[in-house]
């Protein structure tokens, strides 16, 4: 996070658990809080009181659990306006952004295009731009928002605020954090797209109360985040869940890694497109008309589109097989096309899990572009915490 003496809102071990509680799962009585978190009442209640000093916290009006029950209790509850964050997540051809709050409700959202100019320089004062305009959207978001997080695809350092590569043109090495930072006057983490969406997912979606949770993304690139111990990992390298690179067929295509038969190369867009083309000959081809000709009966579309399912489901079940999460989630824009190959995506992954394994459901989320956002305002949120 930048700038680095930016400080945590929490830091003692019982203030962390209980507002990390009330933020993911909604309002709870102290009797719960000290049951879920181990604690005693009485440090629940010490835990409690400055995060309510500062605002961050109320007591909702008093409820009694069953009729005759004692005395009524008054829940503990996030006051989600305290403070808000802003999400902007970078893509090929746009940026989109959004203000969320402390549970990451949407407030307000806008996008901009990027322009011909797309290397680090020029984005950057892109992504100044939109902040800007967010926190114009409201009049109480200025003075409440300190965080911003910036989700990009590709290989990125979050501890040292660097992108250290990604397929926008000259984007090697980029201090995209620090730059970000000093334009904005906010502090600002950046992660890997997939890695924050995983993490919102954890906090805010499907992943809720989960401690092995696995998100895996389908479309122009196949990529995974993986929850561990309730903890977003990223690895000793920082390349933990490259589920799209786990080689599935010696003898398949070569993949843009320079690896050969990577999930990647059979099951992304682009492959299959190149799989459509070269079983027609037509050069031409785009991924739409590939669409078109698979969902018209075209044999060798559908068989494409079926490889593809097929590399997908053996690569969710690999990753299944060695970290057991209680679930996966399966999202990204390809799920536009999961009437062509679902099926397949289901069947290979049934097959290669192992035993018990295969009780992890797959839970299908479209998630709009909006949401990647969301998942950068999320690292804000996170950064609350030590
Ligand atoms: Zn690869």
């Amino acid at each position: 996070m930048f700038p680095n003496h930016a400080q945590p809102l929490v830091t003692a071990p019982a203030e962390t658990s209980v507002l990390a509680l009330l933020l993911t799962e909604g309002p709870l009585s102290r009797v719960e809080l000290a049951r879920r978190t181990g604690l005693s009442s009485t440090a629940v209640t010490k835990a409690a009181r400055p995060l309510i000093d500062d605002g961050y916290l109320h007591e909702l009006p008093p409820e009694r659990t069953a009729p005759g029950a004692g005395r009524p209790v008054n829940p503990l509850a996030v006051t989600v306006d305290r403070e808000f964050f802003v999400g902007v997540k970078i893509s090929a051809e746009a940026l989109f952004g959004t203000v969320c709050d402390l549970r990451a409700g949407m407030r307000a959202t806008a996008d901009l295009r990027l322009g011909e100019d797309r290397g680090p320089e020029a984005v950057c004062a892109l992504v100044g731009e939109l902040v800007e305009r967010l926190l114009d959207a409201d009049p109480t978001f200025r003075g409440r928002t300190r965080h911003l997080g910036i989700a990009v695809s590709g290989d990125v350092d979050r501890a040292a605020g660097r992108v250290r590569y990604s397929v926008l043109p000259g984007w090697r090495d980029v201090p995209l954090a620090g730059a970000v930072a000093r334009s904005t006057g906010l502090s600002v983490t950046v992660e890997n797209d997939v890695k924050a969406l995983t993490a919102a997912e954890h906090w805010f979606g499907e992943g809720i109360g989960t401690e092995y949770f696995a998100l895996v993304t389908i479309g122009a690139g196949i990529g995974s985040g993986l929850v561990v111990n309730g903890q977003l990992i990223a690895g000793a390298y920082g390349v933990a869940g490259e589920m799209g690179h786990i080689s599935i067929d010696p003898a398949g295509p070569v993949c843009h890694c320079g690896q050969t038969g990577c999930v990647e190369a059979i099951a992304s867009s682009d492959a299959i497109l190149a799989a459509v083309r070269t079983a027609t000959g037509d050069a031409d081809l785009d991924f739409d008309g590939a669409v078109q000709l698979a969902r018209g009966g075209d044999p060798a579309a559908r068989d494409a589109f079926a490889r593809a399912g097929r590399a997908i489901g053996t690569g969710i079940a690999t990753l299944v097989n060695l970290l057991g999460p209680e679930r996966v989630v399966v999202t990204g824009e390809g799920l536009d096309t999961y009437d062509l190959f679902g099926v397949h995506i289901r069947e290979a992954y049934a097959a290669h899990c192992f035993k018990a394994a295969a009780k992890s459901p797959l839970t299908l989320r479209p998630l709009p572009w909006e949401e990647w956002a969301r998942g950068a305002a999320v690292l804000g949120i996170q950064a609350l915490f030590p």
